[in-house]
């Protein structure tokens, strides 16, 4: 019996719209037909399970045709079948009310509006001029049912041949999207959206060399694209550590072998499985981000998981599945869904807890990765609260000699030497070891440690921990970070009031003076003289950059609010050790080869003596020997 009609869709024509509106996720079409194809499927295994069915399953591969005379690509399925009531109640009967609000809202996102209207089938017609379902039911006595249309919002339906049970979908492609019948385009798309499913899915045959012909033929066996038990759906404990490393490598071909991995199992209150990898990562914040791949229950359906994981985690690379995700909605909603929330919590709870336990059974190697996973950890700490909490435990502190520390150890290390006469904490930093190699060789000497923070977010560490690091036993006192290069090395760390004996006041002025004279002029550079008694063994001159405007200037580089700091010259302190035989000569009757020689041995001293001046110091200090 044919029968005719029209699709139960209120607006004029819903074609229209999927052609036009959902122009930008063209491809998604055939994530939605073959995770159909692969859901009647799994309908079908529980129903034989349960021994409600009175044939044999059989094989239940799902297969992805092209056939490119008659211009179709076609999705074939063993499993549940429709029959004709039930294509008119799941096909043609569109819930489609206010549908014209919402496609003005969600233009741009195919997933917002497929999800929002069940429109998973119909994404075909976004690559098709026409589409046949050609359907049997799983039902006894069932008759195999052809449902046709060609994008207008009529139909027909009709009795066919078909003795296997089961659906078949038929596209035909349309004219300007012939894409989609080659080859290389259906297998790229399965690849991405369908390496997972649960259900084995066939595209073409199997090929092998063939030593006669000289090259690859065709076998008889189907070629099954996908890997129906991914790794995260497995039992962690019959996993090994080379199984999560192969899996890595089958996800990121690309990149270096993962340092760690979290296998991510819950089943209440929400629903999620995954494996987060910790990859080798040593800068460059963007190039990593948006690794990890997002799955519901086995379909591919992002890798843009911002929202959904805590932002510094789109660092880590990996898979993420759940069904409790609401995947086909827009990313505001997605950020404000309770669920999505609880998620984000939950890993970053598994992630930090991890950490913590490799810290705490094997400090060795996770000093060792150190280099590699603080990036992600500062990051973290930066970036939430609840994550600093945990992670103050076991983040780590790395000073000039490369020894580590934890925030405790290191405030029982250096609490006798650099307690100022506040009490309050004195950290001391370098950022690069050469260049500061003087300044930290003083500290050294004075019986300070240093640590090294030569990391990119180092800078906003330093503002971090000022403001959280909690003093082990004096809770209301603080901790400075100070550059050592950021004052002479007696005032880095002010331990008592008493003023050595000043200059008087002409003397002071007169030195000065003939230093501003001598001083060169450098772009984007200011100097601010001042005599000071620094002890007899102590440098002449020594040139120091105050920390705070320092900082700023860094941080300008990290946050584009900032500018404004960048973009103000640098303020370097000339400090003339009045105690010095050469500063005291120079008090007296001051020889001008001396003073531009002391200038620059300390320009020198801080990279800051290139070019012309540089020559014509060599020049002076052979005249001089
Ligand atoms: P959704 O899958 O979100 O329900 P679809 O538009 O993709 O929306 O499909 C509508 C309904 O059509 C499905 O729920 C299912 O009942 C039926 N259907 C679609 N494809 C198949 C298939 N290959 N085999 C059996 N039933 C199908």
């Amino acid at each position: 019996m044919a029968q005719q009609g029209n699709i139960g869709v209120t607006t004029e024509n819903i074609f229209p719209v999927i052609k036009k509106f959902l122009y930008s996720d063209h491809d998604i079409f055939i994530r939605e037909i073959v995770s159909n194809a692969v859901d009647a499927t799994q309908k079908l295994k529980t129903l034989a399970s349960k021994g409600e069915l009175n044939t044999e399953a059989g094989d239940l591969t799902v297969h992805v045709k092209i056939d490119k005379e008659a211009g179709t690509l076609t999705v074939s399925d063993r499993g549940i079948g429709m029959t004709e009531e039930e294509i008119d109640k799941y096909i043609n009967q569109i819930a489609f009310s206010g549908a014209n609000d919402f496609l003005d809202k969600y233009k741009e996102d195919a997933n917002a509006i497929i999800g929002h209207f069940g429109l998973g089938f119909y994404s075909s017609f976004m690559v098709s001029k026409k589409v046949e379902i050609i359907t049997k039911s799983w039902k006894e006595g069932s008759k195999a049912v052809k449902w046709s249309c060609d994008g207008s919002p009529s139909f027909t339906i009709e009795d066919t041949d078909k003795t296997d049970r089961g659906t078949e979908i038929v596209m035909y492609i349309d004219d300007d999207c012939k894409d989609f019948l080659e080859q290389y385009k259906i297998s790229e798309l399965l690849g991405k959206y369908c390496k997972f499913l649960p259900v084995p899915v066939a595209f073409g045959k199997k090929t092998k060399w063939d030593d006669k012909e000289k090259k690859s033929v065709e076998t008889d066996e189907d070629n099954i694209i996908n890997d129906t038990t991914p790794l995260w759906t497995r039992k962690p404990s019959e996993l090994k550590d080379e199984d999560y490393k192969e899996f890595y490598k089958k996800l990121y071909p690309m990149s270096d072998e993962p340092l760690f991995w979290i296998h991510l199992n819950v089943d209440y209150p929400f629903n999620l499985t995954g494996i987060l990898y910790f990859p080798k990562v040593k800068s460059n914040l963007d190039i990593q981000k948006n690794k990890i791949q997002l799955y519901c229950n086995q379909v591919f359906v992002t890798d843009s998981v911002e929202g959904i994981v805590p932002d510094f985690m789109t660092l880590l690379h990996g898979v993420i599945d759940s069904p409790d995700i609401p995947l086909n909605v827009s990313r505001s909603y997605l950020q404000s869904d309770s669920n999505v929330k609880k998620i984000s919590t939950y890993i970053s709870k598994k992630v930090s807890d991890r950490l913590a336990s490799i810290f705490k059974t094997d400090r060795k190697q996770f000093e060792e990765k150190w280099d590699d996973i603080k990036i992600f950890i500062n990051y973290g700490m930066l970036s939430e609260t609840d994550f600093y909490d945990k992670a103050k435990a076991f983040a780590l502190l790395k000073d000039t000699e490369g020894k580590m520390y934890t925030h405790e150890e290191y405030q029982t290390l250096i609490k006798g030497e650099q307690t100022d006469k506040d009490g309050n904490l004195v950290i001391l930093y370098a950022n690069n070891k050469d260049d500061q190699f003087s300044y930290i060789d003083a500290a050294n000497a004075k019986g300070y440690n240093v640590l090294l923070m030569d990391g990119q977010l180092d800078p906003a560490l330093c503002n971090l921990y000022e403001e959280k690091m909690e003093i082990t036993d004096a809770k209301d006192k603080h901790c400075r970070f100070t550059r050592v290069d950021s004052d002479v090395v007696d005032r880095l760390i002010v331990k008592n009031d008493d003023k050595k004996e000043e200059l008087p006041e002409d003397d002071k002025k007169s030195l000065t003076e003939t230093f501003k004279n001598a001083l060169p002029k450098l772009d984007k550079i200011e100097f601010n003289i001042e005599p000071q008694a620094l002890g007899e063994t102590a440098a002449p001159v020594i040139m120091t950059q105050n920390e705070y405007m320092r900082r700023m200037k860094d941080m300008s580089r990290l946050q584009p609010g900032m500018a404004f700091y960048g973009e103000m010259p640098t303020m370097l302190n000339l400090v003339l050790n009045t105690d010095h035989s050469l500063i005291k000569q120079s008090i007296k009757e001051a020889k001008p080869e001396v003073v531009s020689q002391l200038i620059d041995l300390a320009l020198l001293q801080n990279g800051l003596l290139r070019g012309e001046a540089l020559n014509n110091f060599v020049k002076r200090s052979i005249d001089l020997i």
